[in-house]
């Protein structure tokens, strides 16, 4: 098998693996009484806490564990809006959230069921490579004095394009000081974190959402930061746990596991993502070579690999790179490409049968007849959005394996196209 979808999920990390068995042997205890089993797995669920706040720059009051990437967006959103309706009880606006039009469904979603509550939401459109503009922003701001919540993610899970988070914050935070009310800021940070250096401070966000099974540790957990003094609605209601935040016993091997692939993705992180980058302009470089590659919208930007794209032949298949070009606004792992006049589910299935693993989108959307609404959001091309596919390769993969499974792909084009010239 050659895995080439670590934005969908990953191999857990060794570190992981052993910390989280060894934790699911010895620590069963129940974290919340007194007697000593409970004491020995509170001081590890808060040990993890601690590791995980230092990854971000929070204190470990800030850290609250959730099931996920998934819960941690609903609590942000939902919280923010059950907060601000407390506060402004008598006022008959159920208020606004400002969000873009390339977030995750946890995201979008959330925002469909606050705007059948009555909630206003705006999604803020993104240029041709996916940066949200500060403008668009200030604009969106200005128009709606209501905001009480912005959602920005770090870095999108389609196409890896990293917004200027700390740039957005500073329009939040001249517009709360004209309007005079609080607007909390949100970043998703699931694909980002453990990929790229996260200092909740310099981002200057209130809220941010993290998920382990992408960089490593064990599925079914996650953090939802929360700077402290914000007040947030609770989502799950229960026990005490979480500092009354989020009910439910703790999962404390989940924890652990989380935490010891944190640790080991931040000690990593240099090397991991100079092999990554190393392999993205590698699969560049062969996409030039195969197909006729367009990098278009990226007339200004750096220029990478061989000049093949110039040699331009009538019978080469087309091929677009969506986002932007590996660099700094680009997460390394990331690669996304439109075969024109293809379609992706016959691609990927003939990668399935191959044994190579991609995906045409966000892992929630495969077998989705809509095209990417993040694609739709760049350019609106639909056809192009249609033959999209979207590699992520991992630390442990390598250039054999790009090769391969271009290989197949180009196979796979060249076979569909011959069977549409001979009907
Ligand atoms: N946000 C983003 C950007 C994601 O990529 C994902 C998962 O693909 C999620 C949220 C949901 O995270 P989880 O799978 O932990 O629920």
């Amino acid at each position: 098998m050659i895995y080439l979808d670590h934005a969908a999920t990953c191999p857990m990390r060794q570190q992981a693996l052993t910390q989280m068995t060894e934790a699911m042997q010895s620590i069963y205890g129940n974290a919340s009484p007194s007697y000593p089993a409970a004491q020995q797995a509170r001081a590890r669920l808060d040990g993890a806490r601690t590791v995980l706040a230092e990854t971000i720059g929070a204190d470990w009051k800030e850290i609250f564990f959730t099931s996920g990437g998934t819960e941690a967006d609903n609590w942000a959103l939902i919280g923010a809006y059950e907060a601000q309706r407390q506060l402004q009880r008598n006022d008959r606006s159920k208020g606004h959230i400002i969000t873009t039009q390339i977030e995750h469904h946890a995201i979008l979603h959330t925002c469909e069921y606050l705007e059948s509550r009555g909630v206003g939401v705006s999604y803020l459109p993104v240029d041709r490579q996916g940066f949200v503009q500060t403008e668009a922003l200030e604009q969106e701001l200005r128009a709606h004095p209501e905001t009480f919540l912005v959602s920005v993610m770090l870095a999108n899970n389609e196409i890896g394009t990293v917004e200027d988070i700390a740039a957005l914050a500073a329009v939040v935070r001249r517009a709360e000081a004209e309007t005079g009310h609080r607007i909390l800021l949100h970043t998703d940070a699931v694909q980002a974190y453990g990929k790229i250096p996260i200092d909740v401070k310099a981002l200057d966000v209130d809220l941010l959402s993290v998920s382990a099974h992408k960089l490593g540790g064990p599925k079914g957990i996650g953090f939802l930061y929360i700077r402290k003094g914000t007040v947030l609605g609770s989502l799950m209601h229960g026990g005490g746990q979480e500092s009354g935040r989020r009910a439910g016993t703790e999962n404390v091997p989940a924890a652990i596991g989380f935490a010891a692939a944190a640790k080991e993705a931040g000690v990593h992180m240099q090397e991991e993502q100079e092999n990554e980058r190393r392999l993205q302009r590698y699969f560049v470089k062969r996409l030039q070579e195969l197909f006729t590659l367009d990098m278009e919208e990226h007339k200004d930007g750096e220029q990478i690999g061989t000049d093949a794209a110039a040699e331009t032949s009538a019978d080469r298949i087309q091929a677009i790179w969506n986002g932007p070009l590996p660099g700094n606004g680009r997460l390394a792992g990331n690669i996304n490409v439109s075969f024109l006049g293809f379609d992706q589910r016959t691609l990927l299935m003939n990668l399935d049968l191959a044994g190579i693993c991609a995906s045409g989108g966000s892992a929630c959307t495969t077998g989705a007849l809509e095209p990417s609404h993040v694609l739709m959001a760049l350019a609106g091309d639909r056809r192009a959005a249609e033959g999209a596919l979207r590699f992520t390769p991992g630390p442990e993969n390598t250039e054999e394996e790009i090769d391969e499974a271009l290989r197949v792909l180009k196979e796979t084009m060249e076979r569909i196209r011959r069977a549409s010239c001979i009907q």
